[in-house]
C-alpha cells in the first residue's frame, strides 16, 4: 500500500487504486473492512512537495452502541492532505524546529520518506476519522433490556420495567398497599 513518489513527473497524477477487505485484516477492533476499498485521488507535484486530494470508500462493520449487534456503515470519506519530504522546514515561518508534523489551518501536512507515501496509513486514518462518535445499528434501536440482557430490536422480553424513578416510587408503594389489601 505504498505510493512511489519517484515515477511520478507530471503535476497532477491521478490514481485509482483497490484493495482487498482482508488487506485490512490486521486492523483495530473498533471496526472491520467488509467490502473492497476503492481509492481514488490526484497527486499534485510541487517539487518535493506532494498533495494527495481524493476519496476512500468501503463498508465497515462496527458494533452497535446500544443493541452490541454488529452493523454494515458504508463510508466514503474525502481528504485533502499534504506531504513535505522528512527533514523539510514544514513552518511556514522557519521557527520550530524538530517538527514533524505541523497543523496547516484547514489541511493536515504529513511528512515522507523514502520517496514513498504510505496509503495504508492514510486510509486507515480516514476510516477512523469517519467513525460515529456513537454507533448505531438504526437510529431507533432499543438497545438490550437492562435485567435479562435481551435485544429488544428482536422482540420484547417479558421483564417488568423496574420502578427506578424516584418519583415513581410513591406510587409504588401505594399499589403494593392496595395489593396487600386485596389478598
Ligand atoms: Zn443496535
Ligand atoms: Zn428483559
Amino acid at each position: 500500500m505504498r505510493l512511489d513518489l519517484t515515477p511520478l513527473r507530471q503535476a497532477e497524477t491521478p490514481v485509482d487504486r483497490q484493495y482487498a477487505p482482508e488487506a485490512f485484516a490486521h486492523d483495530h477492533e473498533d471496526f472491520r473492512v467488509v467490502a473492497p476499498v476503492l481509492l481514488s485521488l490526484v497527486v499534485h507535484k510541487d517539487h518535493e512537495r506532494y498533495r494527495l486530494v481524493g476519496q476512500v470508500q468501503t463498508t465497515l462493520e462496527l458494533t452497535c452502541s446500544r443493541c452490541l449487534e454488529p452493523f454494515a456503515y458504508p463510508v466514503a470519506v474525502p481528504f485533502d492532505l499534504r506531504y513535505f519530504p522528512e527533514g523539510a522546514d514544514l513552518a511556514p515561518s522557519g521557527g520550530e524546529e524538530g517538527e514533524s508534523r505541523v497543523e496547516d489551518s484547514d489541511t493536515s501536512v504529513s511528512v515522507y520518506r523514502d520517496d514513498e507515501i504510505d496509503l495504508g496509513a492514510l486510509m486507515h486514518e480516514q476510516f477512523y476519522l469517519a467513525l460515529p462518535m456513537k454507533p448505531l445499528c438504526r437510529e431507533a434501536c432499543k438497545g438490550l433490556c437492562a435485567q435479562c440482557g435481551a435485544n429488544l430490536n428482536e422482540a420484547p422480553c417479558q421483564c417488568v420495567p423496574e420502578w427506578s424513578d424516584p418519583r415513581l416510587a410513591g406510587l409504588k408503594s401505594v399499589l403494593t398497599e392496595r395489593k396487600h389489601d386485596d389478598a
